[in-house]
């Protein structure tokens, strides 16, 4: 049996591998369909403490997963279906393989959310819709492209996209960016980057081999639809989190993030069970701040382990 697991590879779970590592812990750190979690799809990373030229976002997760191996954590790639956390010993289910613990950091983090329309799961992954202009971009060189969201990843990825499109098609569903002053500043200001405000995208238009030609969208004051021809559409309209094997185990607001208990970030309802990052923050959602709840969270869960040996 593990002392302690820790759920996710991203910057909450590897925070709280160097954490549990360096104070002897052994930890068993488990990745699931992301290695290093949301971050590695990012390219810059400017507000990193400690970086002032900035870091790229693999870059970053690949010097933390360094740093808590090196002190001891094991990484093994299992993604956990299923789980039961009531008892003292916490047992965690991945197909056919079962893994034990006395304590458990969930740090699962959260997906890309997806627009459910026509074309969309059809052309997702290899036929021009993507979630990552980071991994995706430089295919589109010299293409036209859309990007749809409003909030700092839509400014990101459209401002990212100008290095290799030829036009880059913002399309928001209000008239105001969600993104910070600065990033919405930089994108409303680039010359590639044409804003379509009030609109909604209500397809993707294939051509005859199946992939990406288009976006048929529909304006939100006037009805009015509109065709608007590309090669790629990357999709940035925010995260779900990925708690779905908790549902009904632990408590959770209505959009699946786990609540932790009052008066405690990391805490769960279930003794010796701890969340932390972007599956349990709706607020905040930055790499620094699923770090600081890894860290809580690696804290929290080394003196309940205290408690039990004493
Ligand atoms: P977000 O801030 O939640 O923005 C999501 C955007 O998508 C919003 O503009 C929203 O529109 C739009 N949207 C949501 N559902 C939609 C739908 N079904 N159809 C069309 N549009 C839809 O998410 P995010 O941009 O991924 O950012 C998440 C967090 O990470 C934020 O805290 C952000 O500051 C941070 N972040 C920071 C950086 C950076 O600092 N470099 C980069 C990326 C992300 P409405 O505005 O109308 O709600």
């Amino acid at each position: 049996m593990e002392n302690i697991i820790i759920l996710g590879t991203g910057c909450a779970g590897l925070t709280a591998g160097i954490y549990t590592a360096r104070a002897n812990l052994n930890p068993l750190i488990l990745e699931g369909k992301q290695p290093g979690g949301q971050l590695t799809t990012t390219s810059e990373v400017e507000n990193f403490p400690g970086f002032p030229e900035g870091v790229d976002g693999y870059t970053l997760m690949d010097q933390l997963r360094k740093q808590a191996t090196r002190f001891g954590a094991k990484i093994e790639n299992s993604f956990i279906e299923k789980v039961d956390l009531n008892g003292e010993i916490k047992i965690l289910i991945a197909g056919e393989k079962k893994f034990e613990a006395r304590a458990v950091i969930i740090a699962t983090g959260a997906a890309p959310r997806l627009l459910n329309i026509p074309g969309e799961k059809e052309m997702y992954g290899g036929k021009g819709v993507t979630t990552c202009a980071t991994c995706d971009g430089a295919f589109y060189r010299n293409m036209d492209v859309v990007v749809v969201g409003g909030g700092d990843s839509a400014c990101e990825e459209a401002l990212f996209l100008t290095r290799f499109c030829s036009k880059v098609t913002l399309i928001h569903r209000r008239d105001k960016l969600r993104a910070s002053k600065i990033m919405a500043e930089r994108t409303l200001a680039h010359e590639k980057i044409n804003v379509v405000w009030d609109s909604f995208v209500t397809e993707i238009i294939p051509d005859e081999s199946g992939k990406t030609n288009g976006v048929r969208i529909e304006n939100s004051n006037t009805n009015e639809t509109t065709d608007i021809s590309c090669k790629g559409v990357f999709i940035a309209i925010g995260h779900v989190p990925n708690t779905q094997c908790f549902c009904g185990i632990l408590p959770m607001d209505s959009n699946g993030y786990i609540l932790p208990e009052s008066g405690s970030q990391v805490k769960t309802s279930l003794p010796g069970v701890y969340v932390a990052g972007d599956c349990a923050d709706h607020i905040y959602r930055q790499a620094i701040t699923a770090a600081g709840m890894g860290c809580q969270a690696a804290i929290e869960a080394e003196r309940w382990l205290a408690e039990l040996n004493s």
